[in-house]
């Protein structure tokens, strides 16, 4: 069994949930800026050996909670269900306050002109920011070794990775030095991370979560999603960063599904009525024993809590890795173009010898890390002309017989579910010198991503092989967030502690 080792310690205050640490400050037990020092301190103590923070805002997050502190000194009501609780936002969001770096050289030293919608509303909420964490550089990796700034280790292994892209902000979660975290999911960079640290990530359906300050990894797939512990607290922040915003285009202009509602009426424990699917084609060969195991117990207590379970067949499957690995990479290469050495961050070569080209192309050169090349390399190919119907076209036809597939499925269940990773977590330098390997491992949360749907990753134990964290994954229709949070939070319940 994996140790509780000083990375998973916690005190009372950072081993409370967010909603128990909310209630508290409402009522005036604890202040939010002791709460916020509390996290700040477990920082200091962990974060040296753990690395899942780029930028912590100390001052910042103390000035936050006590506005919260006085706001309810003056009789007014919280801010929101989840004011004066901190949280660790993923360096993806723009920030006006703090740098935001993606994770990359190329940003290095650049502070935004403009708060992202999401950092708006978390400010709006009265939600410290603790600082800003980690991540796979502009999102692109299952490890966060392809940050620029260093890895963050896992809190359950330190050897091990905490998943990728976002896993600074699933360490902080795990290693409780945060109750709360935000992350994107592109193509399970919030799933992924919190199925290999027992936390609990969603990726929204797309949509849901304004795009606007979110610098961009591929646009038709990134979405903005909430990480806590529980699942009610993942609610809570849904709630608070989910709805329209007109800043972002592709934004749903539609009422958010009472996500907060659904957890609470889940956690009483009974999906009767409730129709689970399994699919046929993501198959048990691939995926280790003790995960394998883990799922299987896992979904005979969705049995015992009344589900439903029916097999359903998703025949497009088997293309879609090789038609996001088209996608992704094309729309990363348009995105990225902006970073031309003269509007953001780095610039280098600049000494009067160099054309602006060459001063572009030294940049782009010194400022990107490998696995952001070879994406731009696959993606500047799969567009140009001659090659663009046979990969890119191709592609986006897999994503729309992907799109029926499911739709066909959602007919027969409401929610479908698999594990989360086809392993627990793997070793740090495993798999970084071998891209196919290190693809593969998002092989059960990306179909999610090309649909436009919305999933969850909740913990399912630990597995009986290595004692690291197993995660249940639950998937549902777009717009239909509150199935994932209704059926998470009854296993959740059911499943009690996870070690
Ligand atoms: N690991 C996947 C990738 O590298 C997903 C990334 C993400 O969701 N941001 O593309």
């Amino acid at each position: 069994m994996a140790e509780n080792t000083a990375l998973r310690s916690f005190t009372e205050i950072t081993g409370s949930t967010a909603a128990d640490l909310a209630a508290k400050i409402a009522s005036g037990d604890l202040s939010s800026v002791e709460v916020t020092q509390a996290h700040l301190d477990r920082i200091a103590e962990v974060d040296g050996d753990l690395g899942a923070f780029l930028h912590v805002g100390a001052d910042q997050a103390v000035a936050a909670a006590r506005a919260v502190d006085e706001a309810r000194a003056r009789g007014e009501q919280p801010a929101s269900a989840l004011a004066g609780v901190p949280l660790a936002l993923k360096d993806v969001f723009t920030t006006t306050d703090a740098p935001t770096t993606c994770g990359s050289k190329i940003l290095e030293g650049w502070t935004a002109p403009y708060d992202a919608t999401v950092t708006a509303k978390l400010r709006a909420a009265g939600i410290p920011i603790l600082g800003k964490t980690n991540m796979d550089e502009f999102a692109m990796g299952s490890s966060t070794e392809n940050s620029a700034y260093g890895v963050t280790r896992n809190p359950w292994a330190p050897d091990r990775t905490p998943g990728g892209s976002g896993g600074g902000s699933a360490a902080a979660l795990a290693s409780y030095e945060a109750p709360l975290a935000i992350g994107t999911d592109t193509g399970g960079s919030i799933r992924q991370p919190a199925s290999l640290t027992a936390t609990v990530g969603v990726r929204p359906t797309y949509g849901a979560v304004s795009r606007y300050g979110l610098v961009a990894c591929a646009s038709s797939l990134d979405q903005g999603g909430p990480c806590a512990r529980t699942v009610l607290d993942t609610a809570l922040l849904h709630e608070v960063i989910a709805g329209h915003d007109p800043r972002d285009s592709t934004s749903l202009d539609a009422a958010v599904p009472d996500v907060v509602a659904a957890a609470r009426a889940g956690a009483a424990g009974d999906l009767s009525g409730v129709r689970v699917g399994l699919v046929k084609e993501f198959g048990a060969e691939g995926t280790e024993a003790g995960v394998q195991a883990s799922f299987e117990k896992a979904v005979q207590q969705l049995r015992d809590l009344g589900a439903e379970v029916v097999e359903v067949s998703l025949p497009t499957l088997q293309y879609a890795l090789a038609a996001y690995y088209l996608i992704l990479p094309s729309e990363v290469s348009s995105n990225l173009a902006r970073f031309d050495a003269m509007r953001y961050g780095l610039r280098t070569g600049d000494d009067g010898t160099h054309s602006a080209e060459e001063v572009m192309a030294l940049t782009r050169e010194a400022g990107f890390g490998p696995e952001v090349k070879r994406r731009i390399m696959i993606g500047t190919y799969a567009l140009s002309s001659g090659y663009y119907d046979a990969y890119y076209g191709s592609a986006q036809k897999v994503r729309t017989l992907l799109a029926a597939d499911f739709a066909k499925a959602y007919e027969q269940v409401d929610v479908i579910v698999s594990p989360t990773t086809p392993t627990t977590a793997f070793t740090l330098g495993e798999k970084v010198g071998d891209p196919l390997a290190m693809y593969l491992f998002d092989l059960f949360t990306l179909p999610t991503n090309l649909a436009g749907h919305c999933g969850m990753s909740v913990p399912s134990g630990l597995s009986a092989d290595d004692g690291l964290p197993v995660g249940l994954q639950i998937l549902a229709p777009a717009q239909a967030d509150d199935r994932l949070y209704k059926v998470g939070a009854a296993y959740e319940a059911a499943r009690g502690p996870v070690a």
